[in-house]
């Protein structure tokens, strides 16, 4: 019969167990921790639109509002209820990758198509503000799941335009090696300093500088990355020189 405390400093196999009783504790109470701040991060984050929302409906119940106010006033309820809507669709994306068991489904498909029709997506954008893109897509057909990937490119495309000034340049390049592929997203834009690069993949994580607040973001897009990449084994790099842009690199090994 066991009685009396497990001793984690013991040598022997009850020693062993009770450190790693003692290991799982810590991880479930880390994981805890990090719920947490999640789910207050989340409810910060629907809050702010909310409240707005709210507020410039109440405003629009004024029979005297000049037109231009009313327009304005409605732009903002547009714009909130865009921005939940995007926060929405991200955090069902994100618990779909948190599953015990892998929600990847893969396929075999044309990368360089794929990453082609999201840059043909994005091209008014690109041309709204006067920037010009190269690539040079090796092509690849790729096992992995489709749909997810589709997010990885189409985050780092978007915020590649959403983080560069006007008349900036983006080059993305898609590089087929025999056991991995690697994709490159770099910009001119305004770079990252060195202090906030560790933390970027981390969800809700965004830069706070005054050129930052002005754009429009929820900070999940590179945590969806982060996650879809590593789920399929794969890495992702940043390098970036504040003020003078930032490249993002992709490394999937093939199945
Ligand atoms: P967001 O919705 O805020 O863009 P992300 O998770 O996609 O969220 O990115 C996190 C933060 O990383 C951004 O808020 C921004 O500060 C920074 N960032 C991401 N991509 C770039 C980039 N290409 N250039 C400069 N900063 C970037």
């Amino acid at each position: 019969q066991f009685t009396g405390t497990l001793d984690i400093n013991r040598k022997d196999e009850i020693g062993q167990l009770a450190q790693s009783f003692q290991r799982m504790t810590e991880k479930l109470s880390e994981n805890d921790r990090i719920r947490k701040e999640f789910i207050s991060d989340v409810s910060h984050d629907f809050q702010s639109p909310l409240l707005n929302i709210k507020g410039y409906a109440d405003l629009l119940m004024n029979k005297e509002l000049s037109e231009e106010k009313r327009q304005n006033y409605a732009k903002v309820i547009q714009s909130e209820t865009e921005r939940l809507s995007l926060l929405t669709k991200q955090l069902l994306l994100l618990t779909s990758l948190d599953q015990l068991e892998s929600p990847l489904q893969p396929k075999r498909f044309s990368l360089n198509q794929q990453i082609s029709d999201i840059i043909r997506k994005y091209r008014w954008l690109l041309e709204e503000k006067q920037m010009s893109l190269t690539m040079e897509l090796d092509e690849v057909d790729f096992t992995g799941d489709p749909a997810f990937l589709e997010k990885v490119w189409e985050n780092l495309l978007s915020n590649a335009l959403k983080y560069t000034q006007k008349d900036g340049e983006i080059d993305i390049r898609l590089r087929d090696y025999p056991n991995h592929i690697e994709v490159k997203v770099k910009d001119s834009g305004i770079g990252i300093a060195e202090e906030h690069v560790n933390r970027l993949f981390d969800r809700f994580y965004r830069v706070d500088t005054s050129r930052t607040q002005e754009i429009e973001g929820t900070g999940l897009g590179l945590a969806i990355v982060r996650q879809v990449v590593q789920l399929h084994d794969g890495d992702v790099k940043v390098v970036s020189k504040a003020g003078e842009g930032t490249t993002f690199t992709v490394i999937l090994p093939k199945l």
